[in-house]
Formats: structure tokens, C-alpha cells, sequence
């Protein structure tokens, strides 16, 4: 989806919820569409320059995932990052530093995620669990870690 598509995509699902798509609504999206990985509330602030006060961003941020915009992603240390749910960003998965705990996407070629597919099908076949979805971390160290 094109950067224009996306936010009006949003604009609709906030209006399904009675709700305004805001300044403050628009630019944490828009932040989150250009970001290379999942985002937390201090390092949007960081990313606004301080432009969007800390509290209305942390607002935003339940609107968005209240509404299913954005989905959470936990970090390792208890930091809770947020970037656009599946349906608008595309399925994908997750590198993440295991000492400054920067969190970037990764997608995975079709091939690969076919192997994951078949993986997650077997396993979970031995337990009759229904697998819907999975998410895929890998933990390690980025570039400028290692
Ligand atoms: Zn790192
Ligand atoms: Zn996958």
C-alpha cells in the first residue's frame, strides 16, 4: 500500500469508531509507515523532536491500537514498541538486538516462509492446536552491537 492508500485506510477505521484522525494520530503513523521497525512512545518523541508532546503520543497510541491500527510489540526488556497492524503493513517478522534492543522487520521470501509455514503446521499438529498466525523473532545483535 502507497503512503497515501495507508492513511486513508486509517482515516476510515477511525471514522467506523466515531473517531477523528488528529494531527497527533497522523504524524505517529506517518512516522511508523517511514520506520524500518516497530516504534516506542519516547523514541516517537524523540523522532518529532519534541514537537508532539510525550503525553498526546501516548494517547495516540491507545487510540490506534484500541482501534486496531497499530498492533504492540514487546521488547525484550519490558519496552512496549508499537508499529501498523498486519493488514497494513504485510506480513513479516522481527530482528532484535539482544543489548540496545533496537527492534527492525525483516521479510521473509516466500520460499522461507513456506519452510516456517510447514514448521509451525507440524508442530502444532501434535498438540491439535489451530495455528492462525506466527510472528518469528530473531534475537542477536545488530550492526552496531556486534
Ligand atoms: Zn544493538
Ligand atoms: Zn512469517
Amino acid at each position: 500500500m502507497t503512503s497515501k492508500s495507508l492513511h486513508g485506510e486509517i482515516e476510515n477505521r477511525l471514522v467506523e469508531h466515531e473517531l477523528r484522525y488528529t494531527s497527533a494520530r497522523k504524524s505517529v503513523v506517518a512516522a511508523l509507515i517511514t520506520s524500518d521497525g516497530p516504534l516506542s512512545a519516547s523514541e516517537l518523541h524523540d523522532e518529532f523532536g519534541g514537537s508532539v508532546p510525550l503525553s498526546s503520543i501516548y494517547r495516540s497510541l491507545v487510540v490506534l491500537e484500541e482501534t486496531g491500527i497499530l498492533a504492540p510489540h514487546l521488547g525484550t526488556k519490558g519496552l512496549t514498541r508499537y508499529e501498523l497492524a498486519e493488514w497494513l503493513r504485510g506480513h513479516h517478522h522481527h530482528f532484535v538486538c539482544i543489548d540496545c534492543g533496537a527492534v527492525e522487520d525483516v521479510a521473509v521470501d516466500d520460499t522461507h516462509e513456506r519452510s516456517v509455514d510447514a514448521m509451525v503446521n507440524e508442530i502444532s499438529s501434535r498438540v491439535a492446536f489451530t495455528p492462525i498466525n506466527h510472528a518469528l523473532e530473531i534475537e542477536g545483535r545488530c550492526a552496531r552491537c556486534a
